[in-house]
């Protein structure tokens, strides 16, 4: 009887427990074939996937035959007459067979023979193949080197796509792998003779043809996708809708290698990405150069911050009284001034906040280099204090300082620290959309609680409406340079647009402050709107500390 059997070296029980154990470390389904008594050892798992006789069976060739598909028998069958012969023999395989339920599908076969003591055995491995199985990116690359050994100069192109998913609940594994599957499928449909498909990751595909092809070819996958990708939002009655990023490039005698093309197109795909809704972003030189100075930027403003934020500056700008600055001997009455960030880059270079704000914001950098400038400008503050004690400071804050810290903390922090009096700080806050205006207000509250004082900077510009004047009890409203700037070149409706709003906001108690004056012609168009602040050239350009002092405390 076949259990009872006893291998001359290897009990069948020693054989089955090596097989259960193997099978336990793998998800392969593995097996060890007795070549002399045609003997089959195969793991549990297999019996549920497979119409095997069992564990254990033998006359092995003939049982495990009536499961191949026909075109595949021969070439079995050839092989197992090779290992027969040939003690040192190892092979990787697909076959075609058909599964328990009669259904055609593909397995691999991973097998190596053995040999002790004159009795040889084949060992080995065998899963099912998934029909849409994607090649990865190391295959992408793999095949790419292959291209490009073989031409130095490649035509064709790169498209990475990637789906967004909107679902309002928590998606189950299975379904995520359905999901995964239904684009794979999608993304096949797109596969010709020279345009290949890979999978970047759960989400995301990239189509490579290094032979031909155009703009027009990427725009043309990227259109089918989205049709295909339609069609699976109907399968799933909607309960999955897709977002299609898709970031692409065209080769023209391309040279680079693959890392340099796989930046080139990962920039390409997050700028799409960035839209948040369906894009596709053709390569551009020259936003790429853009980015990777940003990127350089960034780089070195990470450094600096890692070296004590040596590199960092904070320049001065006055604010004036405007009620002297309109006066006929335009007295100038400086109460105060406005902290604002600066950065001299390694070349010696001093930028701009318009530069470095952005990449400080998109960065997360703001939080930590934001924390140095409340220190840095109380500090600035208490010093001059001591020779002009109701001399004021202004800080900008930014919205993801807002939306990411708390605030209220690193405020108290930065006054403990630095002794300063709390009145003789304000800060700048700005609506953003981030946070709404409850929020906002909750902030101005425990900050004025502190004893601070809040102003809404940026009025003006973008998300500031009226609202804010209504719900936040805030001390004094800027008005932008460029709300300003419309006002006194314009024809007149900008100028009763900010008469209304001065006047609103003199009627709720909330004084407000003019930016961006540039000369005393401004003044004398403003002046009719009694400001209560002036902030701009005409008064002093922004300076560093030393030079402030020099300038403006004679
Ligand atoms: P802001 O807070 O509204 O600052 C006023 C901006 O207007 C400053 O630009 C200032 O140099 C500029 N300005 C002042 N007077 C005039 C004028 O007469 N004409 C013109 N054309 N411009 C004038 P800056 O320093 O480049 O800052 C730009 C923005 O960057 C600031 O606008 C603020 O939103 C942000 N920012 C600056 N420093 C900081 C900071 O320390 N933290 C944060 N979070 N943001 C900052
Ligand atoms: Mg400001
Ligand atoms: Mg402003």
């Amino acid at each position: 009887m076949e259990n009872q059997s006893i291998l001359p070296k290897l009990k069948s029980s020693l054989v089955n427990n090596i097989v259960d154990a193997l099978a336990f470390c793998t998800d392969s389904h593995v097996f060890v074939y007795e070549i002399l008594k045609d003997t089959v050892y195969v793991s549990e798992s297999a019996l549920e996937k497979f119409f095997l006789p069992g564990t254990q069976f033998s006359n092995a060739l003939k049982q495990i035959l009536p499961f191949l598909q026909e075109e595949d028998k021969v070439k079995f069958l050839q092989i197992a007459d090779i290992i027969s012969v040939n003690n040192n023999f190892s092979s990787k395989g697909i076959y075609n067979i058909f599964d328990s339920d009669g259904l055609p599908c593909k397995i691999e076969i991973s097998a190596k023979t053995i040999t002790d003591n004159e009795q040889s055995y084949v060992v080995g491995t065998f899963q099912t193949v998934k029909e849409n199985l994607i090649p990865t990116e190391m295959q992408a690359e793999h095949d790419f080197q292959i291209a490009h050994d073989k031409n130095h100069s490649l035509n064709g192109f790169l498209l990475a796509v990637s789906f967004l998913t909107f679902t309002q609940h928590n998606t189950a594994l299975s379904v995520e792998n359905e999901l995964h599957e239904m684009l794979a499928s999608a993304c096949k449909t797109q596969e010709t003779e020279t345009t290949k498909v890979y999978e970047l990751n759960q989400n995301a595909f990239l189509f490579m043809n290094l032979s031909e092809g155009n703009a027009n070819s990427i725009r043309q996958i990227y259109n089918d996708l989205r049709q295909e990708v339609q069609s699976i939002e109907l399968a799933t009655n909607y309960q999955y809708l897709f977002t299609l990023a898709a970031g692409g490039i065209v080769l023209f005698k391309e040279t680079s290698d693959m890392s340099s093309l796989s930046q080139k197109l990962m920039f390409a795909l997050h700028a799409a990405q960035e839209q948040k809704k369906n894009t596709l972003y053709l390569f551009s030189n020259q936003n790429y150069v853009h980015y990777t100075h940003k990127q350089a930027l960034e780089n070195s403003l990470r450094l600096s911050l890692k070296d004590n934020a040596q590199d960092f500056k904070l320049f001065f700008q006055p604010i004036v009284d405007a009620k002297k600055a309109i006066q006929e001997n335009h007295e100038v009455d400086i109460l105060g001034a406005e902290a604002l960030l600066r950065y001299q880059n390694p070349k010696g270079e001093i930028l701009g906040a318009n530069d470095i704000i952005p990449v400080l914001e998109k960065s997360g950098l703001i939080i930590p280099v934001g924390r140095w400038i409340l220190l840095n400008a109380f500090q600035q503050c208490k010093a001059w204090n001591t020779l002009y004690p109701n001399f004021s400071i202004s800080v900008n804050v930014s919205h993801i300082q807002l939306a990411n810290t708390n605030l209220v903390n690193e405020v108290q922090l930065a006054l403990a620290k630095t002794g300063v009096n709390p009145k003789n700080v304000i800060l700048e806050l700005t609506e953003s959309g981030i946070i709404d205006s409850y929020e906002l207000q909750s902030y101005i509250e425990e900050l004025t609680r502190l004893g601070l004082q809040v102003d809404i900077d940026d009025f003006g510009t973008g998300f500031s409406n009226l609202r804010y004047i209504q719900n936040l009890h805030v001390d004094t409203l800027k008005l932008d340079y460029s709300f300003i700037h419309k006002a006194v070149i314009g024809n007149g409706r900008d100028l009763k647009i900010i008469e209304y709003v001065t006047k609103m906001a003199h009627d709720l108690g909330i004084s407000v402050c003019m930016e961006g004056i540039e000369s005393y012609a401004d003044v004398e168009k403003l002046k009719y709107i009694e400001p209560d602040r002036f902030q701009g050239f005409l008064f002093g350009k922004p300076l560093p500390a030393d030079r402030f002092e020099r300038e403006h405390f004679r």
